[in-house]
């Protein structure tokens, strides 16, 4: 990473100067292997808490900063039992995931890992006396008629139901929603719910299947800078919308909702609303490239999608700050680099290439 970006993953000022509670306050992140975890988990460290990963991997990209990581299948009961002993908060992440790709064509396999993972995880915090429970939702709990138009309505929390999310993926979620609200009903536990509405940022997974519209984006786009050849494919016309926010401000949002009284389901996204032809129109900008986008049939999902924050503005007093413009210049330039490594590596066996990739970086 470089030292532009890794400025911005930085500790807020609310944040600075943490006191003995927050040493002494013992945290649980599932799922810190990934995405949104590790960057968590930098933060917390940040803060000042005492912090355990726990994923069945570690972080892809980087060492993680927790004090203890450990490694554990969290569809067992045993190992949620494990990794929920001796803490008082947790902050759920851990499933399984991945784009439109890989959630419309896993179906089974989603709802029963995830389905595992949570009930076990949620009830072993219980068990071993967890205080506060985090756990982490989707926009994809929300129905599928209310997002059939690109230019769609801001979609508000109580939209939830009539129920009919899309996809498996959106129906665990919203399962693993009502569980924590009866949890807390029915055993007074605190719990907490966060709707996410597609977070990227840098560390994020870019190839291999499970990449989202962003990291997949930009990944295309810095191919197509550095091998020279202008063509990006893009899964369907490009007119679907939906908005995106940047992983700083994901990772504020959950601990500020964390620190919150609030115990109903609460939006975490940008409230601006792109298609995904100008998403890609604003990679190639910052990539300083002209790109030509080929149309092919692929899984789209919804055809409109965005947050309202009218609720997370009213609990939180805070919603999320950063431009698009600059998360996409941190992710690009995050992407680009993992490209031509890649590349580059690649080109061992193809030195053309290898030089044109030394004359560019
Ligand atoms: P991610 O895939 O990068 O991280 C999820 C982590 O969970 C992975 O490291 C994975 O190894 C781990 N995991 C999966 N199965 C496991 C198991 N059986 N035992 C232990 N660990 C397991 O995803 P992310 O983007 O960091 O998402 C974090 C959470 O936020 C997930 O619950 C996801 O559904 C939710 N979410 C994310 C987005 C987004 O835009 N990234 C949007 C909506 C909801």
């Amino acid at each position: 990473m470089t030292a532009a970006q890794s400025a911005i993953i930085q500790t807020p000022n609310r944040w600075k100067g943490f006191n003995l509670m927050q040493e002494q306050t013992r945290v649980l992140v599932t799922g810190a292997g990934g995405f949104i975890g590790h960057h968590l988990v930098t933060s917390l460290k940040n803060q000042g808490y005492w912090v355990r990963g726990a994923d069945q991997k570690r972080p892809d990209y980087a060492p993680t900063d927790a004090d203890e990581f450990q490694i554990l299948d969290l569809r067992r009961w045993g190992n949620c039992q494990e990794a929920t002993r001796g803490i008082d908060h947790v902050y759920a992440l851990a499933a399984d995931m991945g784009g439109m790709g890989f959630i419309s064509s896993h179906h089974a396999e989603i709802l029963h890992n995830n389905a595992l993972i949570n009930l076990h995880t949620l009830e072993a915090a219980r068990e071993n006396g967890v205080k506060r429970y985090l756990y982490t939702s989707s926009a994809c709990i929300y129905p599928e008629y209310l997002q059939t138009d690109a230019n769609v309505t801001p979609l508000k929390e109580s939209d939830a139901f009539p129920a009919q999310p899309q996809d498996a993926y959106g129906w665990e979620k919203l399962i693993s929603e009502i569980l924590c609200q009866y949890y807390t009903h029915d055993y007074g536990m605190e719990t907490r719910i966060v709707r996410f509405h597609n977070i990227f940022g840098p560390l994020g997974t870019w190839d291999g299947g499970r990449e989202k519209a962003p990291a997949a984006l930009a990944r295309k786009i810095a191919t197509a800078k550095l091998t020279g050849n202008p063509e990006i494919d893009m899964w369907g016309d490009g007119e679907q919308t939906r908005s995106f926010c940047y992983i700083d401000d994901c990772v504020e949002g959950l601990c500020r909702i964390m620190d919150s009284d609030y115990r109903e389901p609460l939006n975490l996204g940008q409230d601006r609303m792109v298609s995904i032809n100008e998403l890609a129109n604003m990679i190639a900008e910052i990539a300083e490239i002209y790109v030509e986008v080929k149309h092919i049939d692929g899984p789209q999902g919804v055809r409109g999608r965005n947050s309202d924050n009218t609720l997370t503005r009213q609990v939180l007093g805070w919603e999320p700050q950063i431009s698009l413009e600059d998360g996409l210049a941190q992710t690009y330039a995050w992407i680009e680099d993992q490209v031509r490594g890649k590349l580059q590596a690649e080109a061992g066996l193809a030195p053309d290439l290898a030089s044109v990739l030394t004359n560019q970086s």
